[in-house]
C-alpha cells in the first residue's frame, strides 16, 4: 500500500480555447456544413458537452475533395523545397503549442495527461519534422523512377491517438505532394479542428489540408468519392474490410492500417521487474486503447507465478481516474460504446472459464472508467485469447519452450506487433524471424519512432506507416502515362 496520498495535479484547462461550435475545414476556411446534422462531442471523463460539431454530408464530402484537387497543381508543381518549409513551419507550430493540443486531447479523448503530454503531441509533431527532411530527398528515396503523388488522398482515422493518427496520415501525404481530405472519429474531432488552425498560422495554400467532421457514414462518402485517387485508413478490421470491398475494382490505391492481439512474450531468464514494466506499458498505456497494444501475455511456465505476483503488486499502484491530472496513469474509456464492448467480451472470458482480477480502486462517478484487469488461466480458444478487446484488459498465457510461444504467438488472425523479453540477443534474432507481426519489439514495448515503418500482417492490413516504407505508399513511380 502507499504510505501517502498523491495530492491532486491538475493541469490547467485555461490554454483551450474551446469555441461552442466548429464548421468544417475546407479549402483554407472554417465553413458550415450543407444539410449535415450537428452533433456534439463530450469529455468521456465527466460527459460534458465539450463543443458541437458537424456530420458532413455528401455535398460537403464533395466541396472539401473538390478544395482538395484545385490545390493539388500548384501544390505538387512546387519545390519539394518549399514543401518542406511549410511541413517544418507546421511543426513548429505544433510545438509551441503542445500544450493546447495536450490538454485538447486529453479532454475530448480521456487519456491522461501525461501521455498526450510526453507522447502524442511530440511525436505527432515529430513526423511533420521528419517528413519535411523527406519533402527535397524523395528522388534519392529509392522509391523507383521518377517518384511523384497520386493526387488526392481520402483519410479517415481512429479516436484512440487522434491527434497523432492525424499527423501519420498528413505529414507523408504533403511531402510527397499530396492533398488531403481528412476525417477524424466522431468521438474525437477536437485536435483535428485545432490543427486545421495551425494550416491556416502557416499559412498553408487553401485546400492543401481539409478537415470534415462526421461519423461512419461521412468516412464512407470520402473513401467512396470518385475523385479520391489514394485512400488511408485506420481502425477496426470490419470497416477495413468494408472499405477493401468499396474500392476493389478501382484504380484507387489502400493502405489499411488495422486491429492487433499482440503477444509479449516473457522467458525465464528476463529481468522480471523491468518485464513488468514493459507488461503494465503494454496493455495500459491508453487504457490499452492500442492496436498495437500487448494484450496476450505469453510467459513462461517456469517463472509464470513470480511474473504475476510482480504485476499484481504493480498494478495495485496504478492511479485511474481524472484525465488532466499529472499524476493519472489510466485515465477514462473513451466512450460509453467501447465501455460496453469491453464489459461485453470480460463477461465472455468470464463465462469461457477464465479467472478475472483487478486491483482495489475508486472510480468516478460520472464518465466511462473500467479498472485494470487481468485474466489468467485463460487458454488459446478463449475469445479474451483471441479478439482485440481495446480496452485495459490483460490476457495471461504460458509456453514451456520457444517454439510452443512461436505457434501460440501466431495463433491469431491478426498480425501487428509483438514483444520478446530474454537476455539472449540469439533467441530475439531467432524468435522475431519467426514472429509473424509487422513490428517486434525486444525487451521493450510501444516504442514509436516517425523513422520506422509500422504496420500489419494478416487481419491487421497492409501497407506500411512511418520511414522509407510509408513515404512509398504516397507516390506513384515509373514513366509518366
Ligand atoms: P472504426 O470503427 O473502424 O473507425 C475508424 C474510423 O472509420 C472512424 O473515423 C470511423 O468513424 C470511420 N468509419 C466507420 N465506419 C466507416 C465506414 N463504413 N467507412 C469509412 N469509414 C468508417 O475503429 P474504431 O473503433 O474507431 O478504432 C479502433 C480500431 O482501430 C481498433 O480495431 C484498432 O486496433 C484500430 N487501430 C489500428 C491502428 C493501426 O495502426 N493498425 C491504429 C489505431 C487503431 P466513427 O468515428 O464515426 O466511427
Ligand atoms: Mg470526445
Amino acid at each position: 500500500m502507499p504510505t501517502f496520498e498523491y495530492a491532486p495535479a491538475p493541469e490547467s484547462r485555461s490554454v483551450v480555447d474551446l469555441q461552442s461550435s466548429y464548421g468544417l475545414f475546407i479549402n483554407g476556411e472554417f465553413v458550415d456544413s450543407r444539410g449535415g446534422t450537428p452533433f456534439k462531442t463530450i469529455s468521456p471523463a465527466t460527459e460534458e458537452v465539450l463543443a458541437e460539431v458537424c456530420e458532413a454530408s455528401a455535398e460537403d464530402v464533395d466541396r472539401a475533395v473538390a478544395a482538395a484537387r484545385a490545390a493539388f497543381g500548384s501544390w505538387s508543381s512546387l519545390s519539394g523545397a518549399d514543401r518542406g518549409k511549410y511541413l517544418f513551419r507546421i511543426a513548429r507550430i505544433m510545438q509551441e503549442r503542445a500544450r493546447e493540443f495536450a490538454v485538447l486531447e486529453s479532454l475530448d479523448n480521456g487519456k491522461p495527461i501525461k501521455e498526450s503530454r510526453d507522447v502524442d503531441v511530440p511525436i505527432a509533431a515529430a513526423h511533420f519534422f521528419y517528413h519535411a527532411g523527406w519533402a527535397d530527398k524523395l528522388a534519392y528515396a529509392s522509391l523507383g523512377q521518377n517518384p511523384r503523388p497520386h493526387g488526392v488522398v481520402g483519410q479517415v482515422i481512429p479516436w484512440n491517438f487522434p491527434l497523432l493518427m492525424l499527423a501519420w496520415k498528413i505529414a507523408p501525404a504533403l511531402a510527397t505532394g499530396n492533398t488531403v481530405v481528412l476525417k477524424p472519429a466522431e468521438t474525437t474531432p477536437l485536435t483535428a479542428l485545432l490543427f486545421a488552425q495551425v494550416c491556416q498560422q502557416a499559412d498553408l495554400p487553401p485546400g492543401v489540408v481539409n478537415i470534415i467532421t462526421g461519423a461512419g457514414p461521412t468516412g464512407q462518402a470520402l473513401i467512396a468519392h470518385q475523385d479520391v485517387d489514394k485512400v488511408a485508413f485506420t481502425g477496426s478490421t470490419a470497416v477495413g474490410k468494408a472499405i477493401a470491398r468499396t474500392i476493389a475494382g478501382t484504380r484507387k490505391k489502400a493502405t489499411l492500417e488495422l486491429g492487433g492481439k499482440a503477444a509479449n512474450i516473457v522467458f525465464d531468464d528476463a529481468p522480471v521487474d523491468q518485464a513488468v514494466e514493459g507488461i503494465v506499458n503494454g496493455i495500459f498505456f491508453n487504457q490499452g486503447h492500442v492496436c498495437c497494444a500487448g494484450s496476450r501475455l505469453l510467459v513462461q511456465e517456469s517463472i509464470a507465478q513470480e511474473v504475476e505476483d510482480k504485476l499484481k503488486a504493480r498494478l495495485a499502484t496504478l492511479r485511474v481516474g481524472d484525465p488532466l491530472d499529472k499524476n493519472t496513469d489510466i485515465g477514462a474509456i473513451n466512450s460509453a460504446e467501447q465501455l460496453e464492448r469491453i464489459n461485453t467480451l470480460v463477461k465472455v472470458g468470464e463465462d469461457e472459464g477464465a479467472t478475472r482480477w483487478s486491483p482495489e480502486c475508486e472510480l468516478p462517478a460520472n464518465g466511462f472508467w473500467f479498472r485494470p484487469t487481468v485474466f489468467t488461466g485463460v487458454s488459446q480458444t478463449h475469445r479474451i485469447a483471441q479478439e482485440e478487446i481495446f480496452g485495459p484488459v490483460l490476457s495471461v498465457l504460458t509456453f514451456r519452450t520457444p517454439g510452443e510461444a512461436v505457434s501460440k504467438a501466431n495463433n491469431t488472425p491478426y498480425g501487428l506487433s509483438a514483444g520478446i523479453w530474454t537476455e539472449k540477443g540469439s533467441r530475439i534474432l531467432w524468435m522475431a524471424d519467426q514472429l509473424k507481426a509487422g513490428v517486434v519489439w525486444a525487451n521493450t514495448f510501444n516504442k514509436f519512432d516517425p523513422t520506422s515503418p509500422f504496420g500489419g500482417y494478416k487481419e491487421s492490413g497492409y501497407g506500411r506507416e512511418g520511414g522509407r516504407h510509408g513515404l512509398s505508399a504516397y507516390v506513384t513511380t515509373g514513366a509518366a502515362t
